[in-house]
């Protein structure tokens, strides 16, 4: 296990579009929170008694993520507790400068004090949820920050010597919003920040965006809008030095996440925290997703794991291939099973992949189209 995820679930509010399994806290439970998560890990060590902590990463240890929920609402205090108990139980103290650590953070949250305190405690890497530039959309979204927080919070983060920026937006929104989408990217990429997500708005059951669209108050971007969105940040951002490594990622200098690189390769990682997944190469873990049952649990000695799942070798197979074309890196044509199939042969042609160096590798236009893509790929597998 080199790479670690912790879930902090709590929030202030609930975003609009957010079903996420979070906590919505005025008072946030940092010293229970920090107890529980260590209570787990002591809870899944105990379960592999024959396990060394080099097991779990030690000086192997490549990456810590701390997501969530909004972990920038923990105490500084309770962050550096944290880090400092699992940097020791990983054994991971003295190579610790070479971890990527990564905070989730709202661009409020980002004080002076707090940046200070994060960087002491090993952070180097934050992701910011900016979402957008326009404070009437992030009002819509009843996201906590106004605009102005976001160009505050990047340059916080750098005067305490924190470049590893992340920021996270929010794209296809409904029409009637008239959100200037060029604009949002224009004003994030003018930032500089080294890193960019971007995640097309979905419209999830039970949340006000679901019962605003019900009630027929709004209505979800068409596909064509997607699209349009979609194809123009490529467009914008490859001009300002963004690569798109994965679907909804783009990197300036090669910086990409190590930590979510290594979900896309397919790599082992520990998830601890409520709703938190885990996967060691052949079984995947879901933790129990609401905060109260996860820390009954856990303060019980019990592990906190709610389903269990081992994947068959045609699943394995299927995912590798369907997180391989997520990347630029694409598949080998040799796991095609020989030359390319008919239906990539004509994605080429159609300019929504490509071979290069042996591999066939999605386009922005096949990104769009991923899933169906993987259908007529895995059919042509089936039929062969
Ligand atoms: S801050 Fe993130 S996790 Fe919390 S409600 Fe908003 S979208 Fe959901």
């Amino acid at each position: 296990m080199r790479h670690l995820y912790v879930h902090v679930p709590f929030c202030q509010r609930r975003c609009s579009y957010c079903d996420f399994s979070i906590a919505v806290r005025k008072r946030i439970p940092a010293r229970e929170y920090v107890e529980a998560v260590l209570g787990e890990l002591a809870a899944v060590r105990a379960a592999h008694p024959g396990r060394e902590p080099e097991d779990y990463g030690g000086e192997s240890l490549e990456t810590i993520y701390l997501g969530g929920g909004t972990p920038s609402l923990l105490p500084p205090e309770a962050i550096s507790a944290l880090l400092t108990s699992l940097f020791d139980a990983f054994r991971a103290t003295s190579s610790r400068d070479a971890l990527e650590v990564t905070l989730e953070a709202n661009p409020e949250d980002v004080t002076l004090d707090h940046a200070t305190a994060w960087r002491h405690a090993g952070i180097n890497r934050v992701s910011l949820g900016a979402q957008s530039f326009d404070d009437r959309v992030l009002k819509w979204m009843h996201r906590s920050h106004d605009a102005s927080r976001i160009g505050d919070a990047v340059q916080t983060l750098r005067a305490v010597g924190m470049d590893n920026i992340s920021l996270d937006l929010i794209f296809a929104l409904p029409s009637e919003l008239e959100r200037n989408w060029a604009r949002d990217l224009d004003l994030a990429a003018d930032l500089l920040p080294a890193h960019l997500s971007l995640y097309g708005l979905t419209v999830e059951e039970r949340t006000p965006l679901a019962r605003w669209i019900s009630s027929g108050a709004t209505s979800a971007a068409d596909d064509e809008r997607y699209a349009e969105e979609y194809l123009l940040a490529h467009m914008r951002l490859a001009d300002c030095g963004y690569h798109f490594y994965e679907v909804s990622n783009a990197a300036r200098d090669g910086r990409r996440s190590r930590h979510n690189s290594a979900y896309w390769s397919g790599r082992a990682y520990l998830g601890l925290g409520p709703a938190a997944h885990s996967f060691d190469g052949r079984v995947r873990r879901w933790n129990r997703s609401a905060w109260e049952s996860y820390r009954r649990a856990v303060g019980a000695g019990l592990l906190a794991v709610e389903v269990e799942e081992t994947l068959t070798e045609e699943q394995r197979e299927l995912e590798s291939l369907y997180l391989a074309l997520r990347t630029d890196a694409g598949v080998p044509l040799a796991a095609l099973c020989g030359p390319l199939p008919p239906c990539a042969a004509m994605w080429v042609e159609r300019g929504w992949a490509e071979v290069r160096d042996q591999r066939l590798a999605c386009r922005p236009e096949g990104w769009l189209r991923l899933d169906a893509l993987i259908r007529d790929l895995t059919s042509v597998g089936r039929a062969g």
